[in-house]
């Protein structure tokens, strides 16, 4: 299946969504999707983004509704125009799932400046990390930069885990407390 009918056959499957869809329904009927179509995109481009992650990933685990996610925003945007090639599609759906699945700090990346890093767990310490998905400056929490000479794979946290940090009086929750 060429990308074109790949990405026509994921609008029709979102059809049913209306308009000001809830975020965590926009990513479950997307996952419902990809579980179907998920061969489609080849061995390469699964690896690269992903994908089979996507999968089985448990969506409910995460602070969607915490997110600055805009369901809305993102089903207009996909219904309004292809991403011109299988691996677009793919890169797509995963910045989806990335955006729908993380929180974001009220730290403001140090290096570029230009957004607020996200709260990040790092995957083999299971440590509390600070990543700015602009240009990918990592800090620990209590912002101690961390080494750029090693490649570094960081996951969402989960639901409890935000909720104890939100909890504390940190500079990364302040505004979760006192909106
Ligand atoms: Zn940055």
């Amino acid at each position: 299946m060429g990308w074109k009918k790949l990405y026509d056959n994921l609008i029709a499957f979102l059809d049913v969504l209306p308009d000001d869809v809830d975020p965590i329904r926009l990513l479950q009927r997307i996952q419902e999707w990809l579980r179907v179509s998920v061969t489609h995109f080849g061995s390469d481009i699964r690896a690269v983004y992903g994908l089979d992650e996507l999968v089985s990933m448990d969506i409910s685990r995460y602070p969607t509704s915490e997110s600055e996610f805009s369901a809305p925003e993102e089903l207009r945007q996909l219904r309004r125009g292809p991403s011109r090639s299988k691996d677009g599609l793919a890169m797509r759906i995963r910045d989806l799932f990335w955006n729908g699945t993380t929180v974001c700090s009220r730290v403001m990346c140090p290096q570029c400046g230009a957004v607020e890093s996200k709260i990040l767990e790092d995957r083999i310490s299971r440590e509390i990390i600070l990543a700015c998905d602009n240009c990918g400056y990592a800090e620990k929490a209590d912002g101690e930069p961390l080494p750029e000479d090693r490649p570094r794979r960081a996951d969402p946290i989960d639901k409890e885990r935000f909720a104890t940090i939100a909890a504390e009086p940190t500079r990364l929750t302040r505004p979760y407390r006192n909106p």
